[in-house]
């Protein structure tokens, strides 16, 4: 079974909230269960979260997980223009790219317009997951150009359904499952006026759930 575990590290709820519970409190519990379980994960963080808490990306890094970019500070870029866009992607590579090798890259809200294919490839990104079988994207793991898509499996807040639920999605997935979570689901967002499905089984019982998953 080929699984992959991937992080958007991103501040609390885009674009509902501005906090960083998720980076002060979730990140650091997130690593701990990493090391713990021993798996090593992709982080894509948004250069704006590695610029303020640049401790944490370097220890994504020294604790063996890849560092990934998340664009610049979250711009979705099916709103932006072709060329602010590409400004975007390229000042976030340029930010991370100061901690170490950035080749991987999934766009905020997984929206991605399929000709920034031609802009990650020129940047040097060789793997994008920016596209979604749930958002009814079927081509499975392909190269587009130089850049070779690996989707995204399910949502993020499948891993915070009750276990004997999520185990039946888990079973119908097809390969290489990849699974996305960010760090404000591992803090408690269940008094934050936020869709409901952003809010509920977060804080430890996200952490205990995701353990459940990778032991799964
Ligand atoms: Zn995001």
């Amino acid at each position: 079974m080929m699984v992959s575990i991937t992080f958007d590290v991103e501040h609390d709820c885009p674009p509902y909230l501005t906090t960083m519970r998720g980076m002060e409190e979730g990140l650091p519990k997130l690593l701990d269960l990493m090391a713990e379980k021993r798996v090593r994960a992709t982080f894509f963080f948004t250069a704006e979260m590695a610029r303020r808490f640049p401790e944490l990306v370097r220890r994504v890094i020294d604790e063996g997980h890849e560092l990934g970019s998340h664009n610049y500070n979250h711009e979705r870029l099916d709103k932006l223009t072709r060329e602010e866009g590409e400004k975007a992607i390229e000042k976030s590579l340029k930010v991370l790219r100061k901690f170490g090798d950035v080749v991987s890259f999934r766009a905020p809200n997984l929206q991605f317009p399929n000709y920034y294919y031609d802009i990650l490839s020129k940047n040097g990104i060789l793997v994008d997951s920016s596209k979604a079988t749930y958002k009814g994207y079927r081509g499975g793991v392909r190269f587009f150009g130089d850049v070779l898509e690996v989707p995204a499996s399910t949502t993020s807040s499948v891993i915070r359904l009750p276990w004997r639920i999520q185990r039946i999605i888990h079973g119908r997935l097809r390969e290489p499952r990849v699974y996305f979570a960010h760090p404000w689901e591992f803090v408690p967002m269940q008094r934050e006026k936020i869709r409901w499905d952003c809010r509920f089984n977060t804080g430890d019982q996200a952490i205990s759930l995701l353990g459940r998953l990778i032991d799964h």
